[in-house]
């Protein structure tokens, strides 16, 4: 039987850890096409964790709106060619700056984004199609050892702390 998410990230219900989150699923319109995304029900993580929404995208340097991106081979490309990797790795390093410094026990981040991606990411093509990997925050993030949970596993998260304390 799978760990519960809840043993997996070693979550203490009792401590008031902190959480990074991509400020786009609590409903900030930050995403390139000048909107969010947000998923109801997420922001009851406040009821268990201090909150620190990020936009790597906005936060490295780019404008909202800005023109879609996605990740080819070891640079990040928007439709129109310009290579933005220099802005996507600036909002990767500020993202785990302030997990260091804020001593973050995971982030929350939004799937397929080439920012945010934790098992999904679009194939470089702008076709829509989306493959196995990571966004760039999310790898920097992992590599230096901090949890990284997809917003679908943050709702299981939230439920299974609500239902301890059934
Ligand atoms: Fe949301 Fe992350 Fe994209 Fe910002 S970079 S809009 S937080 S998915």
């Amino acid at each position: 039987m799978s760990l519960k998410l809840i043993e997996r990230l070693a979550i203490n219900k009792n401590r008031r850890d902190k959480v990074l989150i991509s400020a786009c699923l609590l409903g900030e319109s930050c995403r390139y096409d000048g909107k969010s995304k947000k998923v109801e029900g997420i922001e009851k993580l406040l009821n268990y964790f201090d909150l620190i929404p990020i936009c790597p995208e906005v936060m490295g340097g780019l404008k909202t709106p800005r023109d879609p991106s996605e990740i080819k081979g070891l640079m990040v490309i928007t439709k129109k060619g310009k290579n933005v990797t220099e802005e996507y790795n600036n909002g990767a390093y500020l993202a785990s700056t302030i997990a260091h410094i804020k001593h973050v026990k995971l982030a929350v981040l939004k799937e397929n984004s080439p920012s945010c991606g934790v098992y999904k990411i679009h194939d470089g093509s702008f076709t829509n199609k989306l493959i196995s990997g990571e966004g760039i925050t999310t790898k920097r993030l992992k590599k230096e050892n901090i949890p990284v949970i997809n917003e679908e596993e943050a709702l299981e998260l939230l439920k299974e702390l609500q239902d301890e304390n059934i």
